[in-house]
């Protein structure tokens, strides 16, 4: 398969064995066979048509905070929305693009006096890829807010759908099938000072809990129903646990850390290695909350 699966006009824009590791919060993983920055919808779409056409697989990149990317990268191609970032505040209603950092639509709706989206204030990455993992914490999810999203869905076709007709799950949605383009999220009016040092206030809650500052993807697995997964892998004895440059956070153990020479492997196998000791311990079945691509088992030694 060549460029010739793009478009003439996207072609020169399309980078080659692009290394997508810089591009993630956790600092590993390979190259892409074909990386596309999309700058308007009509790039998107001849993107995933390109895919259609050719069978190469897609892949979207947001922030990539969520994201663990095996050492030999991915095959396909990786779109990312991050030129695509507009965000216009109107009344108690914000439209924002996909690739707008999310701390970006906290600041902008607290400076404009939209309560509501402050709930995800620390939570890193951008709007589409809160909106494909239904991001959020102990204050809310982005679900909460949405009114409607607009996508490109598994069927290639631009819809439009509203909350009700969107399927939100804990850290899940369906929306990570197809492609995010923008949403309209409702809040409330609220008044700008109170909302900038509530967010503040949240954000302070997080620097404190979690190791912030480190090269992570946030919280390797979700919370068992009404469990916390950082204490079950702490009473498992995991904290501390290390397979190369990668290690189970001292500070929560439900963050492994890249320590700065860790491969998608060392990240990868103590994901399993934390995933048996928790089932042989406690006889839980830790579920991953961090996407892998490609996707692989943790239980497949
Ligand atoms: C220090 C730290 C703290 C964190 N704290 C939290 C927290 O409190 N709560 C929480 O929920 N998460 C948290 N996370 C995880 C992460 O920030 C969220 O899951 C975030 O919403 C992921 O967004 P992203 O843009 O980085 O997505 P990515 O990591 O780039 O992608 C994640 C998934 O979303 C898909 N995706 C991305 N963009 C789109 C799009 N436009 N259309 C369709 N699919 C898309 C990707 O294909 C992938 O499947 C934390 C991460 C870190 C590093």
């Amino acid at each position: 398969m060549t460029l010739k699966a793009f478009p003439k006009r996207l072609r020169s824009r399309v980078l080659v064995n692009e290394l997508l590791g810089r591009r993630t919060t956790l600092r590993v993983g390979g190259p892409a066979q074909y990386f596309v920055e999309a700058l308007t919808l009509r790039d998107v779409a001849d993107t995933v048509l390109a895919s259609r056409e050719s069978g190469l697989p897609l892949h979207v990149l947001g922030g990539g905070s969520n994201l663990l990317i095996a050492d030999d990268g991915v095959s396909g191609i990786v779109l990312s929305l991050h030129g695509m970032r507009k965000i216009h505040v109107f009344g108690t209603k914000v439209q924002v693009q996909a690739g707008a950092n999310l701390s970006a639509l906290v600041s902008n709706c607290s400076a404009r006096g939209l309560a509501g989206p402050q709930s995800l204030a620390g939570i890193p990455g951008s709007v589409g890829g809160a909106l494909a993992m239904n991001a959020g914490g102990r204050h809310g999810e982005i679900a909460d807010y949405v009114e409607r999203v607009i996508w490109i869905n598994p069927h290639g076709e631009l819809e439009s759908r509203y909350r009700e007709e969107i399927d939100f799950g804990y850290r899940i949605s369906e929306l990570r099938l197809g492609v995010v383009i923008e949403a309209v999220l409702q809040g409330q009016a609220g008044e700008p000072r109170s909302l900038i040092a509530q967010s503040r206030e949240i954000l302070q809650q997080k620097l404190a809990a979690q190791p912030y500052s480190e090269f992570s993807a946030g919280c390797a697995f979700k919370n068992p129903k009404g469990q916390s997964a950082g204490r079950i892998i702490d009473a498992a004895g995991c904290k501390g646990l290390r397979v190369g440059g990668a290690i189970v956070s001292d500070r929560h153990g439900n963050f492994i850390i890249n320590t700065g020479e860790a491969k998608a492997g060392d990240v990868l196998e103590l994901m399993r290695l934390v995933t048996a000791r928790v089932l042989e311990a406690q006889g839980i079945e830790l579920q991953p909350e961090v996407q892998i691509w490609p996707s692989r088992s943790l239980q497949a030694a």
